[in-house]
């Protein structure tokens, strides 16, 4: 993983990523979920590993809580062309489990390139997931839905995984306010603190 420090593209990145090897989850994959969209989109969504389908075909967000995704997008007036989606692990874990802990960090610096190559203004977390992955691993979701953190050079904005809206256990108009807020989030001028700011003190947008 050490030469992808030195990658200036995507692409590029992309090649290295298929090829990692550094946690056990590449013993069990079929292929390995990089992540996809605008290359230089200012909204970056980012949810919590790949399931059956899209180990299958290599695609993030492609199962039934993909369809929910494209409509809650639709509904907040963007599209996958608008946004790229990826996940906080790129390899799926055995029976759909959570990752653990030392997967995410295992997967943590593919992210971060990532980050700094694509350059978001946003940072959409997907769930509980890639709340605790990004911003805080004690991080309750219903406590930090719909507020905004600074993080490093973009702002970090938590809201639920598709996959809840899908089993029913959250309403749409959740994920969708969250959504729009974080594409007004992106339209704001950058010049932003290079700090994270302790998750406590996270503000309220809506
Ligand atoms: S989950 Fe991430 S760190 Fe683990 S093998 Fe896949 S790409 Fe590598």
């Amino acid at each position: 993983m050490a030469e992808s420090k030195s990658v200036s593209s995507l692409e590029a990145l992309q090649v290295l990523c298929e090829k990692c090897r550094n946690c056990g989850l590449a013993l069990t994959r079929k292929t390995v979920v990089f992540g996809e969209g605008n290359p230089g989109a200012k909204i970056f969504l980012l949810g919590e590993a790949p399931g059956a389908q899209e180990d299958a075909c290599g695609r993030p967000f492609v199962g039934r809580a993909g369809e929910v995704l494209d409509r809650l997008l639709a509904e907040a007036g963007l599209s996958r062309q608008d946004v790229f989606i990826t996940g906080s692990v790129k390899c799926r874990p055995p029976k759909n489990r959570n990752p653990y802990r030392g997967e995410l960090a295992a997967c943590r610096p593919w992210l971060e390139k990532q980050l700094a190559l694509i350059k978001p203004r946003v940072v959409v977390c997907l769930g509980l997931v890639a709340v605790q992955n990004i911003l805080d691993p004690k991080a309750k979701l219903h406590e930090m839905r719909g507020r905004w953190f600074e993080g490093p050079g973009y702002w970090i904005f938590p809201t639920y995984h598709p996959a809840a809206v899908l089993r029913s256990t959250v309403k749409a108009e959740l994920p969708i306010a969250d959504l729009k807020a974080a594409a007004a989030l992106s339209q704001m001028q950058p010049g932003l603190p290079l700090h994270p700011r302790p998750a406590s003190s996270g503000q309220q947008l809506i």
